[in-house]
């Protein structure tokens, strides 16, 4: 296909439709018929990127290969498509102004009024054909946020232009809910008329709805709402509750929404794709064999968003050995010596999370050492593995109040110091240490037999790193650098030999998990996980 089509997704009624997991799922449908497809996200809030926002706003941040600094729903493109995502695949409100404004700083406008018709919606319209000159076939552009939104305008009044610029290639699905009212048993369709309606209002007729429903809609229900907002019957899709998100592309293709979409642009849809892996690991997700307790640690447990490419990468590494992996999310603040061997009973495998800051990092050091000594598996990721570190200078080496200089500046054993190239930087915003980097990992270590290679490449999100000044202090005690960046030595893995699997890594292994291609680290750690268990029966 030598043009680029372009689909929008736009939701409606309420947020948290899921819009993200059906622009995956129609993602994944294309791809599975041999098309190239890339996936957009569009927010509407003023933040540059999510970099600085608390995970409690949105959750977990997402950081793809080229370091961009990304919603959440960026892991779900990957883990769907398996296709890398960049820094133009999710482009804020923020950053349009910015952009904006850059030039009319420049003089680009030569004297004209900057407005928002027609510059912010050029520049929006601009981000979106960027992805699209990179070769895709299709170019699925989520739009965050809720139609009607005030901050949404801009961008609806962009895609507006460009099914008009860019004639027959554009596509509009729009999301919305149908409520169920238990009181009187009915399901109701006027929020999606309103929403349809106020969609209408801003010029842009949808051509396609997907219903959001906790019941079946029947082909009546379904027929009316066609009729209401001017969709023909086979364009008006429901999405049902499924068990898992990854059953939502066969709950569609079920329903030919691929079909539909193809037709629409005039294209011979042919063959139904099988879909073979994606169903083989669907097979084993839902028919484990084992189960196994694996111990979340974090200080955000209470919103699980916050970690979701972790629980995600569980999720896929237990299909790859047909076992449940049952996540005990463990708040740190909650964890203490005293509860640790309640806390984390039953528990065969520990995680300790990433995150910033001081608060609930105690917790933290209790359930390592809590892993360390029971012989328990731990994988510790990013905050997790400098927790490691300084758990083991604190209770092996003896090394009194040993610390992070994040955690405590003046510390007498800075066995986590902030990097170099970190030390004047003022700004927040985009400046850590961020997106892949290659990791030499060191023959006949566990690391080594885990991925099988002597080079890899994995993504990262920090300021601080292992302070190598007490390297030789560590490697005599027994705990050992096994992963290096190759140009500038910062430590990317620790291991401790003698312990059954205690892996510590620098970077984010679980940007990295996709439903077809399990991460290893992953995969080994709930195979360890799996024989503790069976070992301690
Ligand atoms: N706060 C730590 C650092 O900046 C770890 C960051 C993380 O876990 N992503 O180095």
């Amino acid at each position: 296909m030598n043009q680029t089509r372009y689909i929008f997704v736009t939701g409606g009624v309420v947020s948290g439709l899921g819009k993200g997991i059906i622009s995956a799922s129609v993602g994944k449908l294309l791809q599975a018929r041999g098309y190239k497809v890339t996936i957009q996200k569009l927010d509407p809030y003023l933040n540059i990127d999510p970099g600085t926002l608390n995970p409690y706003e949105h959750g977990e941040c997402y950081v793809t290969i080229d370091g961009a600094e990304t919603d959440l729903d960026l892991g779900h493109y990957e883990r769907f498509l398996n296709h890398e995502t960049t820094q133009a695949n999710n482009i804020t409100t923020g950053r349009i102004y910015r952009n904006v404004i850059e030039k009319e700083r420049r003089g680009d406008f030569l004297g004209k009024t900057v407005q928002i018709i027609p510059h912010i919606t050029d520049e929006i319209k601009r981000n979106i054909k960027l992805v699209g000159n990179k070769g895709y076939d299709f170019v699925i552009t989520e739009i965050g946020g809720t139609v009607g939104d005030i901050e949404s305008l801009p961008f609806i009044e962009a895609i507006r232009q460009l099914k008009w610029e860019l004639e027959g290639s554009c596509l509009f699905i729009h999301l919305t809910l149908v409520p169920y009212l238990a009181a009187s048993q009915e399901l109701k369709t006027k929020p999606t008329q309103h929403s349809v309606k106020q969609l209408q209002e801003a010029g842009v007729q949808p051509d396609i709805l997907v219903l959001r429903t906790e019941h079946n809609l029947s082909p009546e229900l379904r027929k009316k709402v066609g009729q209401f907002c001017n969709v023909g019957l086979d364009s008006v899709v429901q999405s049902i509750d499924q068990p898992t998100i990854y059953q939502v592309p066969l709950a569609m293709a079920e329903q030919n929404l691929d079909e539909t979409i193809l037709k629409k642009f005039g294209i011979q849809p042919g063959e139904k794709p099988e879909m073979k892996p994606w169903r083989s690991f669907l097979d084993k997700l839902y028919n484990p064999k084992h189960q196994v307790n694996i111990a979340l640690v974090g200080k955000y447990v209470e919103l699980p968003d916050a970690y979701k490419s972790i629980i995600e990468a569980f999720i896929h590494a237990g299909a790859t050995h047909e076992c449940k992996v049952k996540l005990n999310l463990v708040h740190s603040e909650e964890l203490t010596s005293a509860n640790a061997a309640d806390m984390l009973a039953g528990c065969s495998g520990v995680l300790v999370a990433p995150g910033f800051g001081q608060r609930g990092i105690e917790g933290k050091f209790v359930a390592i050492q809590y892993a360390r000594e029971n012989n328990i598996p731990f994988l510790g990721i990013c905050l997790g593995m400098q927790c490691a570190v300084i758990e083991f200078a604190r209770n092996v080496l003896g090394y009194k109040n040993a610390n992070s200089t994040e955690m405590n500046e003046t510390t007498p054993y800075p066995v986590i110091d902030i990097m170099a190239d970190q030390k004047n930087i003022s700004e927040m915003g985009g400046t850590m240490r961020l997106g892949g980097y290659p990791c030499s990992v060191k023959k006949g270590t566990l690391a080594h037999k885990v991925y099988g290679a002597d080079n890899i490449i994995e993504r990262h999100r920090h300021r601080y790193e292992f302070n190598n000044k007490f390297m030789a202090d560590f490697e005599k005690a027994g705990m050992e650098a096994t992963g290096f960046n190759p140009d500038t030595g910062l430590v990317e893995i620790v291991e401790i030999p003698s312990h059954r699997w205690f892996v510590g890594v620098q970077f984010h292994p679980e940007y990295r998990s996709t439903v077809v291609q399990p991460h290893p680290l992953f995969e080994a750690f709930v195979k360890a996980s799996l024989q503790y268990k069976e070992e301690n029966k």
